[in-house]
């Protein structure tokens, strides 16, 4: 941007959102620009922080008329540089849209701006007896929007399905409007919306109904056969066709008894009969089967301060005293298995055959019924070998160190160094071999742990198929890159995978498209693309943008 055009443009955007909606500070726009693993850096000279759908149908109207290319924001906290500048895109940030609009306690629909966090959302229904579908490791900091427009999983998909279903409803502003403008702006915002709110003021104080860019999908109705089901398009459209700005969302029953057990396995094979066994026996109740290898393991002690795992011989002991505090019987919907003598303690000693391990929840409504179910599904998995040794967490305090351990994975491998992240879908009992393939392939390289400090290691929602594959090393290297990409894109074709189970296209992926999607595929996206956002200005060079 030239510098008078800047000004022109920045006296523009406080005008519509006031001095401390536009962030033109360098210090204050490092956040705005840098990615959450410090990979991506774009070189923004301004972030806006609307506060209404109004202010992001405005800001994006001026935008349009300037041809400036906008990166939607939420939490920053993706994994693929879709959430910030490329070069000086205007970054657009709905930190500040944080009101939830309504929450019906009948039917548990809650209707909220985009930018409200993920786990404040989780604690304003958890305080009426409701839960959001999903739940993430990022979900201090990720912001509903985001969770929308990336179509995260997480750790509950098993249970309670993908936000393909979960979502009921949308508000999206669209980068042009799709009809000519209204003859006059003057009336009431909302006013006569039939968007089938059940609170009506509510979701109509989220937008304008006569703003035709405002793509008014808000409704929280389970069922509605319209035509075609356009909220869809959005989810996981990673803002390169609209900005979200308010979401609905169906909520579950906060469950009255969660059983949380961690179980050692020799094998992944055996991990895969475990998991097996699970659907099987756990059946209703089970709600997340989460794996990590040993490796993670190592890197999530080694890592984070306080993180252990009871199963390993030289944290047992601590772990197990350390996780029961004293007087700790675990809240409302704690899990409270208690085995043999030491409370927690499924296996009576520590067995050696530990490469991997297993994270099993399950969600229900009677804790004498569940403990039942998960004490003869360990009894059977131990009897058959494929569980080497387990604990069951005996309150919530147990419970959250166990998820630390699985959800603290990420945070472990930034703080070693570079990371070079896949996230791919694959057939389940197939999934390792890719870990396994590629750590052969970096040490034939000469990138193996000794000599390179390079570690390949595996862990994820393996209950959904769903591998998160990483490299770490001590630095980004192009060698060490070449050595990795095309070899796993090629490998998930080859196994008829995804190349993105969850966390989306971005800037990483977005060459990559054609080893998940055919060209048809790929043609129709460019023509919905083309249609909703002709002039390409938003999030450009992202998700099959490139
Ligand atoms: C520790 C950790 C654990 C994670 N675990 C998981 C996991 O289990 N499952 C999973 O799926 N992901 C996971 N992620 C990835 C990430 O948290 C999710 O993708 C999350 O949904 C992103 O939300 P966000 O608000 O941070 O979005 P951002 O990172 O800000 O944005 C992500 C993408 O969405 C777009 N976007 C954001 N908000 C809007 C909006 N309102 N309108 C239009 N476009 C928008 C951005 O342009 C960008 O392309 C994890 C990340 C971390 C750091």
């Amino acid at each position: 941007m030239g510098v008078a055009k800047l000004e022109q443009d920045l006296a523009f955007f406080q005008s519509i959102l006031g001095n401390s909606g536009v962030i033109t500070d360098a210090d204050a726009l490092v956040p705005f620009n840098r990615d959450w693993q410090k990979k991506y850096e774009g070189k923004s000279s301004v972030a806006l922080r609307p506060r209404s759908t109004e202010q992001v149908s405005e800001v994006l109207r001026y935008c349009s008329s300037r041809r400036l290319a906008v990166v939607p924001q939420g939490g920053n906290t993706g994994l693929v540089g879709g959430s910030v500048p490329v070069f000086d895109e205007v970054v657009l940030s709905t930190a500040a849209m944080n009101k939830v609009l309504e929450f019906d306690e009948v039917s548990g629909t809650l209707v909220a701006q985009a930018g409200c966090v993920l786990a404040a959302l989780d604690e304003h229904v958890g305080s009426k007896g409701f839960m959001m579908p999903l739940d993430l490791g990022a979900k201090g900091s990720c912001q509903i929007g985001g969770n929308v427009s990336t179509n995260a999983g997480g750790l509950r998909l098993v249970r309670y399905g993908s936000l393909h279903g979960s979502v009921l409803g949308l508000e999206v502003v669209l980068p042009e409007p799709l009809l000519p403008p209204p003859p006059s702006r003057g009336g009431p915002h909302g006013s006569g919306s039939s968007n089938g709110c059940s609170g009506g003021s509510a979701c109509a104080a989220a937008g304008s109904a006569t703003d035709a860019r405002v793509l008014d999908l808000l409704r929280t109705l389970r069922k509605d056969n319209t035509g075609y089901d356009l909220k869809q398009l959005f989810i996981g459209a990673e803002g390169t066709l609209g900005v979200v700005t308010a979401v609905a969302i169906q909520c579950a029953p906060r469950p009255a008894s969660v059983q949380l057990a961690l179980l050692a396995c020799p094998t992944f094979a055996a991990a895969c009969t475990t998991l097996r066994a699970a659907r099987r026996m756990l059946g209703e109740v089970l709600s997340a089967v989460e794996f990590l290898d040993s490796a993670c393991s190592d890197l999530a002690t080694a890592h984070l301060d306080g993180v252990r795992n009871p199963l390993l011989p030289h944290d047992a002991a601590a772990a197990v005293a350390g996780l029961g505090e004293a007087g700790d019987t675990g809240g409302a919907g704690a899990a409270r298995g208690r085995q043999g003598g030491e409370e927690g303690l499924v296996a009576g000693g520590v067995g050696d055959d530990r490469q991997f391990y297993m994270v099993v929840e399950t969600h229900g409504s009677n804790a004498e019924h569940d403990t039942q179910k998960m004490e003869r599904f360990l009894e059977h998995v131990m009897a058959e070998g494929c569980v080497t040794d387990g604990t069951l967490a005996a309150s919530e305090t147990q419970a959250k160190a166990i998820w630390r351990l699985r959800e603290g994975i990420a945070e472990a491998l930034a703080r070693r160094g570079a990371v070079y992240k896949y996230d791919v879908s694959l057939p389940t009992t197939v999934m390792y071999d890719l870990v396994e393939v590629l750590r052969q392939r970096l040490a034939a390289a000469g990138f193996g742990p000794e000599e390179a400090g390079v570690q390949v290691v595996g862990y994820g929602h393996i209950g959904d198929g769903n591998l998160h594959l990483n490299i770490s090393a001590p630095r980004y290297d192009d060698d060490l890159l070449h050595q990795i990409e095309p070899y796993v894109y090629e490998f998930v074709r080859q196994h008829n995978g995804s190349i993105s189970a969850e966390h989306g296209i971005g800037l990483m992926k977005a060459g990559a498209l054609p080893y998940s999607k055919g060209p048809v595929a790929i043609e129709l996206m460019r023509r919905i693309k083309e249609t909703v956002d002709p002039q390409g200005i938003l999030n450009p060079y992202k998700g099959g943008d490139g």
